[in-house]
């Protein structure tokens, strides 16, 4: 009986064009990143090894990763990893999976801090852990507290918090729900949030593939997706200093109705900021 032999070379061909004609944007990088995952090597050691065959149990394992990444899901979900600020993550179906545009609000936290300063910041639905982990790991000094509504969510978080060696103080905690904040603490310095923030009405202009594989409960939000803002807007001074900074990711079209629900509650020095394809992304403002 003859075997088949299958390299690295032309699994990689044949699985870039299936994925091509199955619709991914990025066919060649997918299949690479895939192809590193099923064979537990670097992207980079695909092409030192081009001409390696493959076994039997990688071929299988490979294919499968390409099936479902041809049915829609994102790779990160395939590979349980999804990169954030240079750092990796991992997810599952109860996180979201860290996006390059929510980068931007670290930015900005970074950008007006000195590397040794001192600080009490939240990161409120923290879901990876992503935000929380990535300045815990460019800021050592401060102390960070991240909620999130989802146990498991905060289990990711908490795995995440373990592989990387950094200490941040997860809890589970209802954002919307104030009884469940906790009470007489000491007043954060910086409060930051990426909140769900899609309206039911937009999942005509969504990623398909968000709907189907991402959670829910992490995308959509209630009163046309500002639920979470006019909360903020109204309770976040509870526990943040007197002009302390809020840093808040929002939807590309929702700058002037989230600046107004802050200035109508006394919030000033509002800014928004772009994202690198040019969408208003981030507001960060000022507590009365
Ligand atoms: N803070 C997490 C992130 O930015 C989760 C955000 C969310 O679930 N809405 O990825």
């Amino acid at each position: 009986m003859t075997q088949e032999i299958w390299t690295i070379k032309d699994v990689l061909s044949w699985s870039i064009g299936f994925l091509q004609k199955s619709g991914s944007e990025s066919p060649r990088l997918d299949a690479e990143l895939l192809l590193a995952e099923a064979l537990d090597c670097r992207r980079l050691d695909l092409y030192l090894d081009y001409s390696k065959p493959l076994e039997q149990s990688e071929r299988n394992r490979y294919k499968d990763m390409i099936r479902r990444r041809a049915q829609g899901e994102p790779v990160a979900y395939i590979t349980g990893r999804g990169g954030f600020f240079g750092l990796t993550f991992n997810v599952s179906a109860s996180t979201l999976i860290p996006r390059p545009e929510t980068e931007h609000l670290v930015e900005h936290m970074l950008e007006n801090t000195a590397k040794d300063s001192v600080m009490r910041v939240l990161d409120i639905g923290t879901g990876t852990g992503c935000i929380a982990l990535t300045l815990k790991h460019h800021r050592p000094n401060w102390t960070i507290e991240a909620w999130d509504v989802s146990p498991e969510a905060l289990a990711i978080a908490h795995s995440n918090a373990a592989n990387l060696k950094l200490d941040v103080e997860f809890r589970e905690v209802d954002a919307l729900n104030i009884e469940t904040w906790g009470e007489d603490r000491q007043k954060f310095d910086m409060i930051v949030s990426n909140p769900p923030y899609i309206a039911a009405s937009e999942t005509d202009v969504m990623s398909t593939s968000a709907i189907k594989f991402e959670p829910h409960r992490a995308l959509f939000a209630d009163k046309n997706g500002l639920i979470f803002y006019s909360s903020f807007a109204e309770n976040l001074p509870r526990i943040l200093q007197a002009k302390g900074k809020v840093f808040l990711e929002i939807g590309y079209a929702q700058r002037s109705l989230v600046s107004s629900l802050l200035d109508e509650a006394g919030w000033t020095d509002i800014f928004c900021h772009k994202d690198l394809s040019g969408h208003d992304r981030v507001v960060i403002a000022s507590s009365p």
